[in-house]
């Protein structure tokens, strides 16, 4: 099973993806880790990502795409992979569509959660994650049950996004509302798009995603 999860930054993409991860061996493909992971490593695509990244906007189209269809190549993702972050304009969207005809592969599902905008800071401000294994938390929405240990791993070590601040926040809800919200009558259209209410508690926004795929 190959997903999109597509919303707003903040909208809980990340949590679910690993809930995904966890329940259906699938694997998160995530653009923001995949390119933060390359800031972090000092290559080229870090180079040319950073002050893009720092600013909220969004990095070009075909270093994005480049970077998913390599990734999509390697064996882990046989077994199915949940897009996260990725495609985030319709160029992307097309651009996958090619892609993934070309390797031989298809979209299963298309998942968009809904969130409203006043919940979005609150939740990316408040947010920080697992530096071994990624699961997400938030400081009041999702608390380790055991203070400073990841429910996850049981890493003990967490870090905050530097974009994670009010300001950057409202250019990346931007370029939400103007690139990415945009791609989704492409996926109505074809008929794989499910809604999802991101506003509810996170036990429900995995039912409600479970019950999509399932249809
Ligand atoms: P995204 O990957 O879409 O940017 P995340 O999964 O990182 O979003 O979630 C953003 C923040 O909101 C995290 O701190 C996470 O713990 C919290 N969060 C995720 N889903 C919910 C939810 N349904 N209700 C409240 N908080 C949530
Ligand atoms: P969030 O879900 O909280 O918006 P991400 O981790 O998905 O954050 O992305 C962080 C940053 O990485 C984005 O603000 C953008 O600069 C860049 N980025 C990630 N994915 C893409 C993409 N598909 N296209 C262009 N830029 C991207
Ligand atoms: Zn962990």
């Amino acid at each position: 099973m190959n997903i999109i999860l597509l919303g707003a930054p903040g909208a809980g993409k990340g949590t679910q993806a690993k809930r995904l991860e966890d329940s259906h061996s699938l694997v998160q493909l995530s653009t923001g880790d995949m390119l933060r992971a390359a800031v972090a490593s000092g290559s080229d695509l870090g180079r040319q990502a950073k002050a893009v990244m720092d600013a909220g906007k969004l990095v070009a189209d075909e270093l994005i795409i480049r970077m998913i269809s390599d990734r999509i190549d390697e064996p882990d993702c046989k077994g199915g992979f949940i897009l996260d972050g990725f495609p985030r304009t319709s160029p992307q969207a097309e651009a996958l569509d090619k892609m993934l005809t070309g390797k031989g592969l298809r979209l299963d599902a298309v998942i968009e959660m809904k969130v409203d905008e006043d919940a979005l800071v609150e939740r990316i401000t408040g947010r920080y994650s697992c530096v071994k294994c990624g699961a997400g938390y938030h400081d009041k929405f999702q608390i380790p049950a055991k203070a400073g240990v990841c429910d996850r791993c049981g890493g003990t070590e967490f870090n905050r996004r530097a974009d994670d601040n009010e300001e950057t926040v409202r250019t990346r809800l931007e370029a939400y509302r103007g690139q990415t919200a945009p791609i989704l009558p492409y996926y109505r259209d074809k008929g794989i798009l499910k809604t999802v209410d991101g506003m509810a508690a996170i036990d429900e926004v995995t039912r409600q995603i479970e019950a999509g795929l399932a249809a």
